[in-house]
Protein backbone atom coordinates (compact mmCIF):
# COMPACT_ATOMS: atom_id res chain seq x y z
CA UNK A 1 0.00 0.00 0.00
CA UNK A 2 0.75 3.53 -0.60
CA UNK A 3 1.59 5.40 2.43
CA UNK A 4 -0.02 8.00 1.13
CA UNK A 5 -3.58 6.38 1.01
CA UNK A 6 -3.01 5.08 4.64
CA UNK A 7 -2.41 8.75 5.23
CA UNK A 8 -6.21 9.54 3.85
CA UNK A 9 -7.64 6.84 6.06
CA UNK A 10 -5.65 8.65 8.96
CA UNK A 11 -7.55 11.57 7.53
CA UNK A 12 -10.83 9.90 7.85
CA UNK A 13 -10.11 8.15 11.14
CA UNK A 14 -8.84 11.41 12.19
CA UNK A 15 -12.16 14.06 11.79
CA UNK A 16 -15.11 11.06 12.60
CA UNK A 17 -16.58 11.30 16.09
CA UNK A 18 -18.85 8.32 15.32
CA UNK A 19 -17.24 5.48 16.77
CA UNK A 20 -19.33 3.51 14.31
CA UNK A 21 -18.11 5.02 11.65
CA UNK A 22 -14.18 4.62 13.01
CA UNK A 23 -15.07 1.01 12.93
CA UNK A 24 -16.23 1.27 9.15
CA UNK A 25 -13.51 3.27 7.98
CA UNK A 26 -10.84 0.84 9.65
CA UNK A 27 -12.58 -2.35 8.43
CA UNK A 28 -12.16 -1.04 4.70
CA UNK A 29 -9.12 -0.24 5.39
CA UNK A 30 -8.13 -3.80 6.66
CA UNK A 31 -10.11 -5.11 3.76
CA UNK A 32 -7.42 -3.76 1.23
CA UNK A 33 -4.18 -4.59 3.42
CA UNK A 34 -2.71 -7.33 2.26
CA UNK A 35 -0.62 -10.01 4.92
CA UNK A 36 2.82 -8.93 4.43
CA UNK A 37 1.77 -5.15 5.77
CA UNK A 38 -1.07 -5.26 8.24
CA UNK A 39 0.93 -5.78 11.36
CA UNK A 40 2.72 -2.56 10.58
CA UNK A 41 -0.22 -0.83 9.84
CA UNK A 42 -2.03 -1.82 13.13
CA UNK A 43 1.11 -0.57 14.34
CA UNK A 44 1.13 2.93 12.62
CA UNK A 45 -2.45 3.27 13.77
CA UNK A 46 -1.45 3.69 17.11
CA UNK A 47 1.88 5.81 16.22
CA UNK A 48 3.68 3.25 17.16
CA UNK A 49 6.15 0.64 15.48
CA UNK A 50 5.82 -2.29 17.68
CA UNK A 51 3.48 -3.72 20.33
CA UNK A 52 3.07 -1.34 23.58
CA UNK A 53 5.13 -3.07 25.98
CA UNK A 54 8.22 -3.05 23.29
CA UNK A 55 10.69 0.28 23.86
CA UNK A 56 11.12 1.51 21.11
CA UNK A 57 12.86 4.82 21.43
CA UNK A 58 11.26 6.43 18.66
CA UNK A 59 10.40 9.84 20.50
CA UNK A 60 11.79 13.20 18.82
CA UNK A 61 11.97 16.81 20.28
CA UNK A 62 9.58 19.31 19.32
CA UNK A 63 12.77 21.27 18.03
CA UNK A 64 14.39 18.63 16.52
CA UNK A 65 10.85 17.72 14.52
CA UNK A 66 10.91 21.56 13.65
CA UNK A 67 14.36 21.66 12.51
CA UNK A 68 13.36 18.59 10.15
CA UNK A 69 10.39 20.18 8.75
CA UNK A 70 12.77 23.38 8.07
CA UNK A 71 15.24 21.36 6.12
CA UNK A 72 12.72 19.72 4.23
CA UNK A 73 10.89 22.24 3.53
CA UNK A 74 13.36 25.14 2.66
CA UNK A 75 12.04 27.21 6.17
CA UNK A 76 13.44 28.04 9.38
CA UNK A 77 12.98 26.48 12.77
CA UNK A 78 12.32 29.73 14.07
CA UNK A 79 9.03 30.01 11.44
CA UNK A 80 8.43 26.29 12.11
CA UNK A 81 8.09 27.16 16.12
CA UNK A 82 6.30 30.36 15.25
CA UNK A 83 3.35 28.14 13.42
CA UNK A 84 3.82 25.65 16.13
CA UNK A 85 2.64 28.69 18.19
CA UNK A 86 -0.22 29.92 16.11
CA UNK A 87 -1.89 25.89 15.70
CA UNK A 88 -0.73 24.02 18.48
CA UNK A 89 -0.19 21.12 16.45
CA UNK A 90 3.18 20.02 14.22
CA UNK A 91 0.76 18.05 12.01
CA UNK A 92 -0.65 21.23 10.78
CA UNK A 93 2.53 23.04 10.74
CA UNK A 94 4.20 19.93 8.00
CA UNK A 95 1.07 20.18 6.53
CA UNK A 96 1.08 24.16 5.63
CA UNK A 97 4.69 24.03 4.80
CA UNK A 98 4.54 20.82 2.57
CA UNK A 99 1.88 23.18 0.21
CA UNK A 100 3.85 26.24 0.49
CA UNK A 101 6.98 24.35 -0.69
CA UNK A 102 5.20 22.59 -3.40
CA UNK A 103 7.23 19.14 -3.78
CA UNK A 104 7.62 18.04 -6.88
CA UNK A 105 8.99 14.20 -6.18
CA UNK A 106 5.71 12.52 -5.22
CA UNK A 107 4.88 11.69 -8.73
CA UNK A 108 6.58 8.70 -7.42
CA UNK A 109 4.68 7.80 -3.77
CA UNK A 110 6.46 5.64 -1.13
CA UNK A 111 5.31 2.75 0.02
CA UNK A 112 4.11 2.15 3.98
CA UNK A 113 6.71 -0.22 3.94
CA UNK A 114 9.56 2.73 2.92
CA UNK A 115 7.90 5.18 5.86
CA UNK A 116 7.47 2.14 8.61
CA UNK A 117 11.36 1.38 7.72
CA UNK A 118 12.80 5.01 7.99
CA UNK A 119 10.71 5.46 11.28
CA UNK A 120 12.54 2.71 12.43
CA UNK A 121 15.66 3.52 11.80
CA UNK A 122 15.34 6.92 13.23
CA UNK A 123 14.52 4.86 16.11
CA UNK A 124 17.36 2.49 15.92
CA UNK A 125 19.97 4.96 15.63
CA UNK A 126 22.01 5.53 18.61
CA UNK A 127 25.26 7.27 19.77
CA UNK A 128 27.30 10.12 18.94
CA UNK A 129 25.66 12.56 16.71
CA UNK A 130 21.89 11.03 17.16
CA UNK A 131 19.82 14.22 16.73
CA UNK A 132 21.84 15.29 13.68
CA UNK A 133 21.15 11.95 11.96
CA UNK A 134 17.67 11.40 13.21
CA UNK A 135 16.43 15.15 12.01
CA UNK A 136 18.14 14.20 8.63
CA UNK A 137 16.02 10.99 8.14
CA UNK A 138 13.04 12.63 8.81
CA UNK A 139 13.59 15.47 6.86
CA UNK A 140 14.53 13.34 3.69
CA UNK A 141 11.20 10.79 4.86
CA UNK A 142 8.83 14.52 4.58
CA UNK A 143 10.36 15.92 1.29
CA UNK A 144 8.88 12.55 -0.70
CA UNK A 145 5.13 13.04 1.22
CA UNK A 146 2.29 14.74 -0.05
CA UNK A 147 0.68 17.68 2.43
CA UNK A 148 -1.31 14.85 4.59
CA UNK A 149 1.24 12.29 4.97
CA UNK A 150 3.37 14.66 5.90
CA UNK A 151 0.78 15.66 8.29
CA UNK A 152 -0.08 12.48 10.15
CA UNK A 153 3.81 11.74 10.12
CA UNK A 154 5.34 14.01 12.23
CA UNK A 155 2.93 13.23 14.89
CA UNK A 156 4.39 9.80 15.43
CA UNK A 157 7.70 10.79 16.79
CA UNK A 158 5.77 13.36 18.68
CA UNK A 159 3.93 10.62 20.18
CA UNK A 160 1.00 12.87 19.49
CA UNK A 161 -0.95 10.97 16.62
CA UNK A 162 -4.90 12.07 17.12
CA UNK A 163 -6.28 9.21 16.34
CA UNK A 164 -7.62 8.06 19.36
CA UNK A 165 -8.27 4.33 18.25
CA UNK A 166 -8.67 1.80 21.53
CA UNK A 167 -7.66 -1.45 21.23
CA UNK A 168 -11.59 -3.14 21.29
CA UNK A 169 -11.94 -0.79 18.12
CA UNK A 170 -8.77 -2.59 16.42
CA UNK A 171 -10.31 -6.00 17.12
CA UNK A 172 -14.31 -5.18 15.98
CA UNK A 173 -12.75 -3.79 12.49
CA UNK A 174 -10.22 -6.88 12.15
CA UNK A 175 -13.12 -8.45 13.03
CA UNK A 176 -15.35 -7.05 10.51
CA UNK A 177 -12.85 -7.22 7.95
CA UNK A 178 -11.68 -11.10 8.25
CA UNK A 179 -14.86 -12.90 10.62
CA UNK A 180 -17.38 -10.64 8.61
CA UNK A 181 -19.10 -9.27 11.67
CA UNK A 182 -17.72 -6.90 14.45
CA UNK A 183 -19.38 -9.17 16.86
CA UNK A 184 -16.88 -11.82 16.14
CA UNK A 185 -14.58 -9.59 18.18
CA UNK A 186 -14.60 -11.95 20.94
CA UNK A 187 -13.13 -14.42 19.37
CA UNK A 188 -9.52 -12.87 19.35
CA UNK A 189 -9.99 -11.71 22.96
CA UNK A 190 -8.62 -14.40 23.91
CA UNK A 191 -5.55 -14.07 21.94
CA UNK A 192 -6.01 -10.33 22.58
CA UNK A 193 -5.53 -11.11 26.17
CA UNK A 194 -2.53 -13.78 26.22
CA UNK A 195 -0.87 -11.93 24.33
CA UNK A 196 -1.55 -8.34 24.19
CA UNK A 197 0.27 -7.41 20.83
CA UNK A 198 -2.63 -6.64 18.14
CA UNK A 199 0.24 -6.53 15.46
CA UNK A 200 0.89 -10.45 15.86
CA UNK A 201 -3.18 -11.33 16.14
CA UNK A 202 -3.63 -9.14 12.44
CA UNK A 203 -0.71 -10.81 10.75
CA UNK A 204 -2.08 -14.34 12.36
CA UNK A 205 -5.51 -14.13 11.41
CA UNK A 206 -4.11 -12.79 7.47
CA UNK A 207 -1.75 -15.99 7.38
CA UNK A 208 -3.21 -18.58 9.44
CA UNK A 209 -6.83 -17.17 9.52
CA UNK A 210 -9.05 -17.95 13.09
CA UNK A 211 -7.67 -21.21 14.25
CA UNK A 212 -3.93 -19.66 14.25
CA UNK A 213 -5.07 -16.82 16.47
CA UNK A 214 -7.20 -19.09 18.62
CA UNK A 215 -3.82 -21.13 19.09
CA UNK A 216 -1.63 -18.12 20.03
CA UNK A 217 0.25 -19.19 23.46
CA UNK A 218 0.87 -16.71 26.74
CA UNK A 219 4.90 -16.04 25.63
CA UNK A 220 7.32 -14.75 27.74
CA UNK A 221 8.72 -11.21 27.38
CA UNK A 222 4.95 -10.29 26.08
CA UNK A 223 2.83 -9.21 29.04
CA UNK A 224 -0.27 -11.22 29.46
CA UNK A 225 -3.26 -8.85 30.48
CA UNK A 226 -3.85 -8.69 34.20
CA UNK A 227 -7.20 -10.73 36.01
CA UNK A 228 -8.74 -7.75 37.96
CA UNK A 229 -11.45 -7.70 41.35
CA UNK A 230 -14.86 -7.13 41.26
CA UNK A 231 -16.05 -5.72 44.74
CA UNK A 232 -18.48 -6.58 47.40
CA UNK A 233 -19.28 -4.90 50.08
CA UNK A 234 -18.98 -7.04 53.07
CA UNK A 235 -17.68 -10.54 54.22
CA UNK A 236 -21.36 -11.92 54.71
CA UNK A 237 -21.61 -11.15 51.07
CA UNK A 238 -18.29 -12.56 49.85
CA UNK A 239 -19.47 -15.93 51.58
CA UNK A 240 -23.13 -15.71 50.30
CA UNK A 241 -21.94 -15.44 46.66
CA UNK A 242 -18.19 -17.37 46.61
CA UNK A 243 -18.63 -19.82 49.40
CA UNK A 244 -15.12 -20.99 50.07
CA UNK A 245 -12.10 -18.68 49.00
CA UNK A 246 -8.91 -18.11 48.83
CA UNK A 247 -7.81 -14.92 50.91
CA UNK A 248 -5.09 -12.63 50.54
CA UNK A 249 -3.96 -9.35 51.72
CA UNK A 250 -4.57 -6.56 49.35
CA UNK A 251 -1.18 -4.88 48.78
CA UNK A 252 -1.09 -1.09 47.65
CA UNK A 253 1.72 -0.88 45.20
CA UNK A 254 2.39 -1.77 41.56
CA UNK A 255 1.20 -4.55 40.15
CA UNK A 256 4.50 -6.12 38.60
CA UNK A 257 4.59 -9.20 36.29
CA UNK A 258 7.90 -10.79 36.32
CA UNK A 259 8.79 -12.70 33.50
CA UNK A 260 12.14 -14.93 33.63
CA UNK A 261 13.56 -16.63 30.62
CA UNK A 262 17.49 -18.16 31.43
CA UNK A 263 18.96 -15.75 33.01
CA UNK A 264 16.87 -12.38 31.33
CA UNK A 265 14.21 -10.94 33.24
CA UNK A 266 12.06 -8.35 32.66
CA UNK A 267 8.98 -7.05 34.37
CA UNK A 268 5.66 -5.02 33.09
CA UNK A 269 2.98 -2.73 34.79
CA UNK A 270 -0.56 -3.28 34.92
CA UNK A 271 -0.71 -1.46 31.84
CA UNK A 272 1.97 -3.32 30.03
CA UNK A 273 4.35 -0.85 30.32
CA UNK A 274 7.97 -2.47 30.51
CA UNK A 275 9.55 -1.08 33.91
CA UNK A 276 12.44 -3.95 34.24
CA UNK A 277 15.03 -0.58 34.70
CA UNK A 278 13.00 0.68 37.34
CA UNK A 279 13.59 -1.98 39.88
CA UNK A 280 17.28 -3.65 39.94
CA UNK A 281 16.30 -5.11 42.99
CA UNK A 282 13.74 -7.10 42.03
CA UNK A 283 15.92 -7.87 38.79
CA UNK A 284 18.55 -9.70 41.09
CA UNK A 285 16.30 -11.47 43.65
CA UNK A 286 14.38 -12.72 40.58
CA UNK A 287 17.62 -14.20 39.20
CA UNK A 288 18.10 -15.61 42.67
CA UNK A 289 14.91 -16.93 43.91
CA UNK A 290 13.06 -18.10 40.63
CA UNK A 291 13.56 -22.20 40.27
CA UNK A 292 12.84 -22.66 36.62
CA UNK A 293 14.11 -22.06 33.66
CA UNK A 294 11.30 -19.92 32.48
CA UNK A 295 8.50 -18.00 34.34
CA UNK A 296 5.54 -15.77 34.35
CA UNK A 297 4.80 -14.44 37.90
CA UNK A 298 2.06 -11.96 38.74
CA UNK A 299 3.10 -10.02 42.21
CA UNK A 300 2.58 -6.60 44.21
CA UNK A 301 5.54 -4.52 44.81
CA UNK A 302 5.90 -2.03 47.29
CA UNK A 303 8.16 -0.72 50.26
CA UNK A 304 7.68 -3.14 53.22
CA UNK A 305 10.13 -2.95 56.40
CA UNK A 306 10.41 -6.91 57.31
CA UNK A 307 12.11 -6.07 60.75
CA UNK A 308 8.80 -3.75 61.81
CA UNK A 309 6.97 -5.84 59.64
CA UNK A 310 5.53 -1.86 58.40
CA UNK A 311 3.97 -1.82 54.91
CA UNK A 312 4.78 1.48 53.51
CA UNK A 313 1.83 3.66 52.34
CA UNK A 314 1.57 3.40 48.20
CA UNK A 315 2.21 7.19 48.23
CA UNK A 316 6.32 6.51 49.23
CA UNK A 317 6.49 3.26 46.87
CA UNK A 318 5.49 5.82 43.80
CA UNK A 319 8.44 7.58 44.48
CA UNK A 320 10.29 4.08 43.22
CA UNK A 321 8.09 5.33 39.54
CA UNK A 322 11.06 7.05 38.12
CA UNK A 323 13.17 7.63 35.37
CA UNK A 324 16.63 9.09 36.74
CA UNK A 325 18.13 8.17 40.02
CA UNK A 326 16.83 4.78 40.37
CA UNK A 327 20.07 3.38 42.20
CA UNK A 328 19.97 6.09 44.84
CA UNK A 329 15.78 5.17 45.24
CA UNK A 330 16.36 1.82 45.30
CA UNK A 331 18.80 2.21 47.90
CA UNK A 332 16.55 4.61 49.98
CA UNK A 333 13.37 2.89 49.40
CA UNK A 334 13.95 -0.97 48.55
CA UNK A 335 11.45 -2.98 47.36
CA UNK A 336 9.92 -6.48 48.00
CA UNK A 337 7.59 -8.31 45.32
CA UNK A 338 4.62 -9.82 47.23
CA UNK A 339 4.09 -12.44 44.45
CA UNK A 340 0.50 -14.10 44.20
CA UNK A 341 0.07 -15.73 41.08
CA UNK A 342 1.95 -17.71 38.57
CA UNK A 343 1.09 -18.00 34.77
CA UNK A 344 3.81 -20.17 32.98
CA UNK A 345 6.24 -22.57 34.19
CA UNK A 346 9.16 -24.54 31.76
CA UNK A 347 7.37 -24.41 28.14
CA UNK A 348 4.15 -24.35 30.19
CA UNK A 349 0.91 -21.94 30.24
CA UNK A 350 -0.89 -22.33 33.36
CA UNK A 351 -3.64 -19.78 33.09
CA UNK A 352 -6.58 -22.92 32.49
CA UNK A 353 -4.77 -24.30 35.88
CA UNK A 354 -7.15 -23.97 39.04
CA UNK A 355 -5.98 -21.08 41.39
CA UNK A 356 -5.24 -23.89 44.00
CA UNK A 357 -3.04 -25.90 41.96
CA UNK A 358 -1.68 -22.70 40.69
CA UNK A 359 -0.43 -21.56 43.99
CA UNK A 360 0.79 -25.38 44.97
CA UNK A 361 2.90 -24.70 41.43
CA UNK A 362 3.87 -21.48 43.06
CA UNK A 363 5.14 -22.35 46.08
CA UNK A 364 7.79 -24.50 44.80
CA UNK A 365 9.12 -22.09 42.33
CA UNK A 366 10.03 -19.49 44.31
CA UNK A 367 12.83 -19.52 47.33
CA UNK A 368 11.76 -18.65 50.73
CA UNK A 369 12.94 -15.45 52.40
CA UNK A 370 14.29 -12.70 50.12
CA UNK A 371 12.91 -9.73 47.87
CA UNK A 372 10.34 -11.97 46.38
CA UNK A 373 7.83 -13.44 48.84
CA UNK A 374 5.02 -15.44 48.53
CA UNK A 375 1.81 -14.00 49.74
CA UNK A 376 0.03 -15.54 52.44
CA UNK A 377 -3.25 -17.00 51.64
CA UNK A 378 -5.57 -18.85 53.63
CA UNK A 379 -8.76 -21.16 52.81
CA UNK A 380 -11.84 -19.37 54.61
CA UNK A 381 -15.42 -20.53 54.13
CA UNK A 382 -17.19 -18.33 57.04
CA UNK A 383 -17.79 -14.50 57.36
CA UNK A 384 -16.31 -14.63 60.82
CA UNK A 385 -13.25 -15.73 59.73
CA UNK A 386 -13.38 -13.45 56.63
CA UNK A 387 -14.18 -10.51 59.00
CA UNK A 388 -11.29 -11.23 61.64
CA UNK A 389 -8.81 -11.57 58.53
CA UNK A 390 -9.92 -7.83 57.14
CA UNK A 391 -9.77 -6.18 60.52
CA UNK A 392 -5.96 -8.24 60.57
CA UNK A 393 -4.88 -6.44 57.32
CA UNK A 394 -6.54 -2.89 58.23
CA UNK A 395 -4.49 -2.94 61.51
CA UNK A 396 -1.11 -3.58 59.64
CA UNK A 397 -2.06 -0.58 57.25
CA UNK A 398 -3.34 -2.18 54.32
CA UNK A 399 -5.96 -1.47 52.25
CA UNK A 400 -8.32 -4.78 52.53
CA UNK A 401 -8.16 -8.51 51.02
CA UNK A 402 -8.52 -9.82 47.38
CA UNK A 403 -10.19 -12.93 47.97
CA UNK A 404 -9.93 -15.29 44.90
CA UNK A 405 -12.34 -18.40 43.48
CA UNK A 406 -9.88 -21.68 44.46
CA UNK A 407 -11.48 -23.46 41.61
CA UNK A 408 -11.13 -20.74 38.89
CA UNK A 409 -8.47 -20.17 35.99
CA UNK A 410 -6.23 -17.31 35.68
CA UNK A 411 -8.66 -15.18 33.84
CA UNK A 412 -6.50 -12.74 31.76
CA UNK A 413 -8.40 -9.21 30.89
CA UNK A 414 -11.07 -10.49 33.14
CA UNK A 415 -12.76 -8.74 35.96
CA UNK A 416 -15.50 -11.07 37.39
CA UNK A 417 -16.35 -12.49 41.18
CA UNK A 418 -13.42 -14.69 40.71
CA UNK A 419 -11.43 -11.86 42.47
CA UNK A 420 -13.14 -9.97 45.03
CA UNK A 421 -11.58 -6.62 46.79
CA UNK A 422 -13.33 -6.54 50.37
CA UNK A 423 -12.08 -3.03 51.99
CA UNK A 424 -13.23 -1.38 55.13
CA UNK A 425 -16.17 0.27 54.63
CA UNK A 426 -16.55 3.65 55.70
CA UNK A 427 -20.07 5.02 56.96
CA UNK A 428 -21.50 7.63 54.16
CA UNK A 429 -18.86 7.10 51.60
CA UNK A 430 -18.52 5.11 48.97
CA UNK A 431 -15.84 2.57 50.04
CA UNK A 432 -13.94 2.65 46.76
CA UNK A 433 -12.71 5.36 45.18
CA UNK A 434 -13.80 5.90 40.75
CA UNK A 435 -11.04 6.14 38.30
CA UNK A 436 -12.86 8.60 36.29
CA UNK A 437 -11.13 9.99 32.51
CA UNK A 438 -10.92 13.89 32.48
CA UNK A 439 -13.23 14.42 28.62
CA UNK A 440 -12.93 17.99 28.58
CA UNK A 441 -13.57 21.29 30.57
CA UNK A 442 -16.06 23.86 31.17
CA UNK A 443 -14.26 27.32 31.41
CA UNK A 444 -14.70 29.41 34.47
CA UNK A 445 -15.85 32.29 35.43
CA UNK A 446 -13.41 34.79 37.62
CA UNK A 447 -10.54 33.78 39.62
CA UNK A 448 -11.13 30.19 38.10
CA UNK A 449 -10.46 31.56 34.59
CA UNK A 450 -7.34 32.70 35.14
CA UNK A 451 -6.28 28.89 35.25
CA UNK A 452 -8.75 28.17 32.49
CA UNK A 453 -10.88 25.53 34.39
CA UNK A 454 -14.45 26.06 36.26
CA UNK A 455 -15.16 22.10 36.00
CA UNK A 456 -14.24 19.07 34.33
CA UNK A 457 -16.12 16.77 32.82
CA UNK A 458 -15.60 13.46 33.52
CA UNK A 459 -16.54 9.62 33.00
CA UNK A 460 -15.68 6.26 32.83
CA UNK A 461 -15.21 3.38 30.38
CA UNK A 462 -18.07 1.19 28.63
CA UNK A 463 -15.39 -1.46 27.90
CA UNK A 464 -18.42 -3.42 25.91
CA UNK A 465 -18.96 -0.72 23.32
CA UNK A 466 -15.29 0.63 23.87
CA UNK A 467 -16.81 3.82 24.90
CA UNK A 468 -16.07 6.88 27.05
CA UNK A 469 -19.41 8.26 29.09
CA UNK A 470 -20.14 10.90 31.59
CA UNK A 471 -20.73 10.58 35.01
CA UNK A 472 -19.72 14.10 36.53
CA UNK A 473 -18.74 17.24 36.29
CA UNK A 474 -16.23 18.46 39.03
CA UNK A 475 -15.55 21.49 40.78
CA UNK A 476 -14.69 21.51 44.04
CA UNK A 477 -12.05 19.87 45.69
CA UNK A 478 -8.96 20.86 43.40
CA UNK A 479 -6.27 23.23 44.71
CA UNK A 480 -5.37 26.08 42.07
CA UNK A 481 -2.48 24.37 41.55
CA UNK A 482 -4.00 21.43 40.48
CA UNK A 483 -6.00 23.34 38.19
CA UNK A 484 -3.05 24.74 36.78
CA UNK A 485 -1.54 21.31 36.32
CA UNK A 486 -4.64 19.99 34.76
CA UNK A 487 -4.66 23.08 32.47
CA UNK A 488 -1.37 22.13 31.83
CA UNK A 489 -2.07 18.62 30.87
CA UNK A 490 -5.10 19.16 29.25
CA UNK A 491 -4.12 21.98 26.86
CA UNK A 492 -1.23 19.57 25.10
CA UNK A 493 -4.17 17.44 24.22
CA UNK A 494 -7.10 19.66 23.56
CA UNK A 495 -9.40 18.87 20.00
CA UNK A 496 -11.12 20.87 17.73
CA UNK A 497 -13.80 18.56 18.07
CA UNK A 498 -15.86 15.79 20.08
CA UNK A 499 -13.92 12.50 19.94
CA UNK A 500 -15.24 9.08 18.33
CA UNK A 501 -15.09 7.21 21.54
CA UNK A 502 -16.30 9.54 23.92
CA UNK A 503 -20.73 9.91 24.30
CA UNK A 504 -21.70 12.76 26.16
CA UNK A 505 -25.03 14.86 26.09
CA UNK A 506 -23.01 17.91 27.78
CA UNK A 507 -20.89 20.03 25.41
CA UNK A 508 -17.73 21.04 27.04
CA UNK A 509 -15.94 24.40 26.46
CA UNK A 510 -12.80 22.64 25.37
CA UNK A 511 -12.89 18.67 24.47
CA UNK A 512 -9.76 16.81 25.43
CA UNK A 513 -8.29 13.81 24.45
CA UNK A 514 -9.37 10.67 26.97
CA UNK A 515 -6.19 10.17 28.18
CA UNK A 516 -5.55 11.53 32.03
CA UNK A 517 -6.89 9.11 34.63
CA UNK A 518 -7.91 10.87 38.16
CA UNK A 519 -8.91 9.45 41.14
CA UNK A 520 -12.28 10.61 42.56
CA UNK A 521 -13.93 10.20 45.59
CA UNK A 522 -17.94 10.25 46.14
CA UNK A 523 -20.80 9.89 48.19
CA UNK A 524 -22.93 8.58 46.28
CA UNK A 525 -23.85 7.07 43.12
CA UNK A 526 -27.60 8.20 41.31
CA UNK A 527 -29.12 7.82 38.62
CA UNK A 528 -28.94 10.75 36.38
CA UNK A 529 -31.25 11.37 33.12
CA UNK A 530 -28.08 13.92 31.96
CA UNK A 531 -24.93 11.48 32.25
CA UNK A 532 -24.47 8.75 29.47
CA UNK A 533 -22.68 6.54 31.87
CA UNK A 534 -25.24 2.81 31.70
CA UNK A 535 -27.94 5.14 29.73
CA UNK A 536 -30.14 2.91 27.93
CA UNK A 537 -32.89 4.16 25.53
CA UNK A 538 -35.56 4.82 28.22
CA UNK A 539 -33.32 4.69 31.33
CA UNK A 540 -31.25 7.58 32.99
CA UNK A 541 -27.73 6.67 33.41
CA UNK A 542 -25.33 6.94 36.94
CA UNK A 543 -23.64 9.50 38.23
CA UNK A 544 -21.37 10.61 40.98
CA UNK A 545 -23.17 13.02 43.98
CA UNK A 546 -20.33 15.47 45.90
CA UNK A 547 -17.80 14.44 43.57
CA UNK A 548 -14.16 15.18 44.35
CA UNK A 549 -10.44 14.58 42.90
CA UNK A 550 -8.30 12.37 45.45
CA UNK A 551 -4.92 11.98 43.04
CA UNK A 552 -3.94 12.32 39.36
CA UNK A 553 -3.72 8.16 38.14
CA UNK A 554 -1.98 9.06 34.81
CA UNK A 555 0.94 7.05 35.45
CA UNK A 556 -0.44 3.77 36.30
CA UNK A 557 -3.48 3.72 34.23
CA UNK A 558 -4.32 4.15 30.78
CA UNK A 559 -8.01 5.67 30.01
CA UNK A 560 -9.58 2.22 29.37
CA UNK A 561 -8.05 0.95 32.43
CA UNK A 562 -10.33 3.41 34.57
CA UNK A 563 -13.33 2.42 36.14
CA UNK A 564 -15.83 0.40 33.94
CA UNK A 565 -19.67 1.08 33.75
CA UNK A 566 -20.10 -2.41 34.88
CA UNK A 567 -18.02 -2.11 37.81
CA UNK A 568 -19.91 1.49 38.21
CA UNK A 569 -23.53 -0.45 38.06
CA UNK A 570 -22.46 -2.85 40.37
CA UNK A 571 -21.19 -0.29 43.11
CA UNK A 572 -24.98 1.38 42.69
CA UNK A 573 -26.28 -1.92 43.61
CA UNK A 574 -24.44 -2.31 46.59
CA UNK A 575 -24.33 1.04 48.51
CA UNK A 576 -26.09 1.08 51.19
CA UNK A 577 -25.89 -2.56 51.77
CA UNK A 578 -24.24 -2.76 54.50
P1 LIG B 1 -7.46 0.16 43.21
O1 LIG B 1 -7.64 1.42 42.42
O2 LIG B 1 -8.46 -0.04 44.29
O3 LIG B 1 -6.06 -0.13 43.59
P2 LIG B 1 -7.41 -1.14 40.78
O4 LIG B 1 -8.49 -0.59 39.91
O5 LIG B 1 -6.01 -0.68 40.57
O6 LIG B 1 -7.84 -0.95 42.27
P3 LIG B 1 -8.49 -3.59 41.36
O7 LIG B 1 -9.01 -4.57 40.36
O8 LIG B 1 -9.49 -2.81 42.06
O9 LIG B 1 -7.43 -2.69 40.66
O10 LIG B 1 -7.63 -4.34 42.46
C1 LIG B 1 -6.73 -5.26 42.03
C2 LIG B 1 -5.34 -4.74 42.25
O11 LIG B 1 -4.91 -4.99 43.57
C3 LIG B 1 -4.41 -5.53 41.40
O12 LIG B 1 -4.28 -4.91 40.15
C4 LIG B 1 -3.12 -5.53 42.17
O13 LIG B 1 -2.32 -4.46 41.72
C5 LIG B 1 -3.52 -5.29 43.59
N1 LIG B 1 -3.30 -6.41 44.50
C6 LIG B 1 -2.77 -6.31 45.74
N2 LIG B 1 -2.71 -7.48 46.37
C7 LIG B 1 -3.20 -8.41 45.52
C8 LIG B 1 -3.41 -9.81 45.61
N3 LIG B 1 -3.09 -10.51 46.70
N4 LIG B 1 -3.96 -10.43 44.54
C9 LIG B 1 -4.30 -9.73 43.43
N5 LIG B 1 -4.12 -8.40 43.29
C10 LIG B 1 -3.58 -7.73 44.32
Amino acid sequence: MKYKDLSEYFEKLEYTSSRLVLIEILSELFKETPGSEIEKIVYLLQGRLSPFFVQVEIGMAEKTVAQSIANAYGSTREEVLKLYQRFGDMGLVAERLNIKYKISNIKYPIDVDEAFNTLTEIANTKGEGTVEKRQKLLSDLLQKLDPISAKHLVRIPLGNTRLGIGDPTVLDALATAKLGDKSNRKLLEGAYNRTSDLGLIAKTLWEKGLTGVEKLQVRVGAPIRSELCERLPTPEKVIEKMEEVDVQYKYDGFRVQIHKKGDEIRMFSRNLEEMTHMFPELTKAAKKQIKADSVILDSEALAYNPQSEEFLPFQETTKRRRKHGIEEMAGKLPLKAFVFDILYKNGKQLLDEPLKKRMEILSSTIAEDGVLIRTKNQTVRDAKTLGILLEDAISKGLEGLVVKRLKSPYEAGGRNFNWVKLKRHSSGELSDTIDCVILGYITGKGKRAEFGAGALLVGVYDDKKDEFVTVSKIGTGLTDEEWREVHKRADRIKLDHKPARVNSQIIPSVWIKPEIVIEVLADEITRSPIHTAGKTDGEPGYALRFPRLVSFRSLDKKAEDATSVSELIEMYKQQGRV
